[in-house]
Formats: C-alpha cells, sequence, structure tokens
C-alpha cells in the first residue's frame, strides 16, 4: 500500500508543471529553401519576423532534417528517431503512419506538466491510433494529410483527400476568402491567447507546422504582384506564399509579447526539407539538389532556436545539428528526469557554452526505399547512389556545394564511412512502406 502511495506521489509530480518552465513553441516551415530567408543571404524579398528569431537568439549554419521528404522528417522531428520504418512520403490513404509504440514530443512534454498544441499540417497517419490527440496533443487544429490548396475549397473533397481543416476531428467550414496560411496563424494567436488567460501557471508546447511554402503556387491576392522585379511568374507566386508565412510569424510572436510570454518561451524555427527549386520555384542557395535527395540541398534547412531568458542574441554556429536534437533539448529545458529514448542530442551545452570540444556527430540518411543513401561523420559526407553504384565523398566544411568527388584522394576514409553506414543500416528495420527496391546485402 505504501509503495502504490509513491507511486502515485511520484506519478503527481511527474505529472504536474514546475515552476520555471519554459514555453515551447516550434515553427515547421513546408518545403522552404535554405537560402529563402534574408538571414540565410536571400536578396530577393525580406524576411523580417523569421530573422528575427536567428537575430534574437542562434543561427545554425549547418542545420540537418533526418530526411529529405516531408512525412519521415516529422516522424524525425516529433519522436527524435530515424530507423523507425517510416522513410517515405505517406499515400492517401494508408494505414501507415507513426507508430503509436513511440512516444511523441508532445507524449513527453504532457507528462511534465505541458498544455500540448498542435496546428497545421500533420501527415503522420490517417487512421485513429495516429490522430495528434492519440500522440500527445491536447488540441489539434489543422489538416492530417500533405499539402493543399491555400483557398477555400469543397469541404467533402477535402476531406475525403485528408485534406480538411479540423479542430479536434470536427471539420472546420472552408469560408470563402479565407487562406489557409492566415487561419493557421489565427488558430496559434486564439491559443496561445486563451491560454494565456486559462492557464497562466501552466507551460505549453505547440507544435506550428505551416503548410507554406509547399505548392500549390497561390499567393494571397496581391501577394505576387509585390514583387515584379523578380525574375520569373513562379518566383513571384512563391516569394507571395514566403510573405504570408513571415507575416504569420511575426503575428505569433507579437501574440506572444501582447501576453507576456516572450522572454520565457523556447522558439524555434525550422524547415521540413530542403526547397524543390523546380517545383515551388524556391532556392537552396549554393547548395547543390533539392527536396528528396540526399545533396545538401535536400536536408539541410534554415535552422534557428530564440530563448530571451537564456540564450544570448545573435549567435552563429558551425557545429552540425540535427532535427533529432530538439526532442532531449526540449526535455531538458522542461526538465525531464528520465533518459528520453533518442537519436539526438541535448544542445544546451553547445548553445549555451558553445564548447569547442563539442562531439563529432554522425547523421545517417536513407531515401527511395533504400536506394540512396548518406552519411555524414565530422567534415565528411559519403554517398552512394545504389541503382547505379556511383560513390561520393565531400570535405563538406571545405565544399559547401558538393562540387568535388575526393573518394580517388581519400579512398580509406569512404571505406570506413560505408563500413559504418552498413553497421548502422544492419541495426535498423527496413523501412515498412514503399520499399520495393532493396539491395542485396553482404555482396
Ligand atoms: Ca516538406
Amino acid at each position: 500500500m505504501k509503495t502504490i502511495a509513491l507511486l502515485f506521489a511520484a506519478l503527481l509530480l511527474q505529472t504536474h508543471a514546475s515552476a520555471g518552465q519554459p514555453n515551447i513553441l516550434l515553427i515547421l516551415a513546408d518545403d522552404l529553401g535554405y537560402g529563402d530567408l534574408s538571414i540565410q543571404g536571400c536578396r530577393q524579398f525580406t524576411t523580417p519576423s523569421i530573422d528575427s528569431i536567428a537575430k534574437n537568439g542562434v543561427r545554425f549554419k549547418q542545420g540537418y532534417v533526418s530526411n529529405s521528404v516531408c512525412a519521415p522528417s516529422r516522424a524525425g522531428l516529433l519522436s527524435g528517431r530515424i530507423g523507425i520504418g517510416f522513410e517515405s512520403n505517406l499515400p492517401h490513404p494508408t494505414k501507415h503512419g507513426l507508430n503509436p509504440d513511440l512516444p511523441t514530443m508532445a507524449d513527453h512534454l504532457k507528462k511534465a506538466g505541458y498544455k500540448t498544441y498542435c496546428i497545421g499540417k500533420w501527415h503522420l497517419g490517417y487512421m485513429p491510433e495516429h490522430h495528434p490527440n492519440r500522440r500527445g496533443f491536447d488540441e489539434f487544429y489543422g489538416l492530417l494529410g500533405g499539402s493543399r490548396t491555400y483557398y477555400a475549397g469543397n469541404l467533402k473533397k477535402l476531406a475525403k483527400d485528408g485534406h480538411a481543416i479540423e479542430r479536434n476531428g470536427k471539420l472546420e467550414e472552408e469560408k470563402q476568402g479565407s487562406y489557409v496560411t492566415d487561419r493557421l496563424t489565427h488558430g496559434a494567436v486564439d491559443y496561445i491567447s486563451t491560454h494565456a488567460k486559462k492557464h497562466p501557471k501552466q507551460p505549453f508546447f505547440m507544435y506550428l507546422s505551416y503548410t507554406a511554402p509547399h505548392g500549390p503556387l497561390e499567393p494571397k491576392p496581391g501577394y505576387a504582384e509585390r514583387y515584379p522585379n523578380l525574375g520569373n511568374e513562379k518566383r513571384r507566386a512563391y516569394a507571395g506564399l514566403v510573405a504570408s508565412l513571415d507575416e504569420g510569424v511575426g503575428q505569433v510572436l507579437q501574440c506572444l509579447e501582447n501576453n507576456k510570454l516572450l522572454e520565457n518561451t523556447i522558439i524555434v524555427f525550422m524547415s521540413d526539407n530542403g526547397g524543390p527549386e523546380n517545383q515551388n520555384a524556391s532556392s537552396n542557395g549554393a547548395l547543390r539538389g533539392e527536396k528528396g535527395t540526399l545533396w545538401e540541398g535536400g536536408v539541410r534547412v534554415p535552422f534557428f532556436i530564440q530563448w530571451l531568458e537564456k540564450i544570448p542574441s545573435g549567435k552563429e554556429l558551425d557545429e552540425p545539428v540535427i532535427s533529432l536534437d530538439l526532442l532531449p533539448t526540449f526535455g531538458k529545458a522542461a526538465g525531464i528526469k528520465y533518459e528520453i529514448e533518442s537519436d539526438g542530442i541535448n544542445l544546451w551545452p553547445l548553445i549555451l557554452n558553445h564548447k569547442a570540444d563539442a562531439p563529432v556527430r554522425s547523421f545517417y540518411w536513407r531515401r527511395g526505399g533504400m536506394k540512396n543513401c548518406a552519411f555524414r561523420q565530422g567534415k565528411y559526407k559519403w554517398l552512394e547512389n545504389r541503382r547505379t553504384g556511383q560513390q561520393w565523398l565531400f570535405d563538406i566544411e571545405a565544399d559547401l556545394a558538393e562540387k568535388t568527388n575526393v573518394m580517388d584522394q581519400y579512398p580509406e576514409v569512404a571505406e570506413k564511412m560505408k563500413r559504418k553506414y552498413a553497421a548502422w543500416e544492419k541495426s535498423v528495420p527496413d523501412p515498412a512502406f514503399e520499399s520495393g527496391w532493396k539491395p542485396k546485402r553482404g555482396k
């Protein structure tokens, strides 16, 4: 009996917020190019609100995601895990989704006392067991599927394709003249304002997952026209999508400030994968490749973190980091004492102390039914296309654009990386779906 009472007391402690826990706001853009923010070097349009997050905190110059397309990148982000069988985009309909046995960031933070909100694009499964409300989120306002029209559409048809916007399972009417980026911004602002009034002592975690600037290229009326000097029509439309995203981020930041929550809120901004330059006219700047590839243009993204109370402003860090790091990083800030299982690391020592002896990181990527592989370790990145047998080795620190294949100069480095990659691959299951092609192992 005494044991049960103690256990109960421990559980109570674990599920209640403790003083000083920061709020956490994770803003995810969809298919934003690495070079498409002013702070990332864009000179064609400006993004003052998104830039402010980097300027007020840390900009990671080598920020990666765990996959180069939407759904598996989000699976990595929210579970902190790779090699979980989720390596392809989700078709619709499908029974597949993020494995319900893997706790999400929201599950952990909810247990630590947080109120949890998911707003926007989910794309982690359509079955009841995959629903955000079953994956740790108290509130869900968004769409279960991938990206959709930005304009009002036919609700029935949108619902059939997984594209209707719902609130905790209840579909929302499509109001003529409404615009999806604005709907998600208003959703975030409403939840934050209400939270500040109703739960002033409870911290919140908000995952704000915009569909912008993923195609279709449907800017708000009049927005593309702001950029008459941009090269082509597609790029003007894309700039319009980014403008609405930046305005939305600005409104959310303003809302935090109005509610006196800005100081003690950790704010992360990142993109889920590189820009698909040919599709949405995004630009990955100097990087090679695009969304769907394992070149830097597919997996390196804008990645910023602000926490006014703790992080000095204007910091730029060169150390490679990955979206998988956010789960242990948030967990630490939330005061979670148990070890959270993840394939990332707690970034606070790096962010706050910037120690030169940061660990050498190893990042593994796999795409297209295991046909394309990439492995980053230290300054080197090794890639293989298993359909053609081609291999590449780059010194990423010296060769950001992946132009010079140094396989011949450093065959022993390539061989070692290939072996290490094979060992990792052996330790994880094959993709659970869309894995038509498989390499012949051991040959
Ligand atoms: Ca995406």
